[in-house]
């Protein structure tokens, strides 16, 4: 089992990559802001303890959150990109934990370094499946035909954290508790930097530069 974190700040484009990357190599994607929006959708015990923290823009308390991925962990098999997490130097030192249980390691982390005046119009326009997680753009990335995912036709959605005001509080939280874990990473020497601010087939020409 391998393992490569994706890290950066919200709509960095870290899960279109995951995306791309389970296309191309059959990669197992942990994503845990889907893990966190099926569980409030199923109205789990543990998605009720998230609901208010995630719809606010906040992050899930690390005791929570390390027991949701525990959870999952134990339900995956193969090579696996983590795409939003770890968020905190706490969830990173207890994925090294868990990993190290499973004789396995963080073998790369892949540090999406983006412009962040392009973040708020990269949020606010962004559509999801609520089936599939697959997200779009209202006008960079439109489906096929409009308001609906051109894999399974359901109606898209508008995330309740994809607003201007939220996106302030993701940001905010994500320079506190997230920033920190690009030191860590560089420490252990697994890091590269990926330039975010690139469209199209550029972002994933430099992936691909790291993992051949
Ligand atoms: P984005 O990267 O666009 O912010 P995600 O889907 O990764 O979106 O996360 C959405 C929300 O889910 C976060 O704002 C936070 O509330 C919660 N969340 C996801 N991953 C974590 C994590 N590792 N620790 C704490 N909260 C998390």
């Amino acid at each position: 089992m391998r393992n490569f974190i994706l890290l950066g700040a919200p709509g960095s484009g870290k899960g279109t990559q995951s995306d791309h990357l389970v296309k191309a190599f059959g990669f197992t994607h942990i994503s845990t802001g889907d893990i966190i929006r099926d569980n409030i959708l199923q109205k789990t015990p543990l998605g009720i303890l998230c609901q208010q923290y995630s719809e606010q823009g906040k992050l899930v308390p690390d005791d929570i959150m390390i027991q949701m991925v525990k959870n999952h962990l134990q339900t995956v098999t193969g090579d696996l990109i983590w795409d939003g997490f770890p968020r905190t130097i706490v969830q990173a030192e207890k994925l090294d934990q868990l990993l190290h249980k499973l004789n396995s390691k963080v073998d790369h982390t892949l540090y999406f370094e983006i412009d962040e005046t392009k973040l708020v119009a990269r949020i606010t326009g962004r559509l999801t499946c609520p089936t599939c997680g697959q997200t779009y753009h209202k006008t960079a990335v439109p489906p096929k035909v409009a308001g609906v995912c051109d894999d399974d036709q359901t109606p898209l959605v508008q995330r309740k954290d994809d607003s201007e005001e939220k996106i302030k509080i993701r940001l905010a939280a994500y320079h506190a508790d997230t920033a920190p874990l690009i030191e860590y990473y560089l420490h252990q020497q697994v890091l590269t930097v990926i330039d975010a601010d690139m469209e199209g087939p550029a972002v994933w020409d430099q992936i691909m530069e790291v993992l051949k």
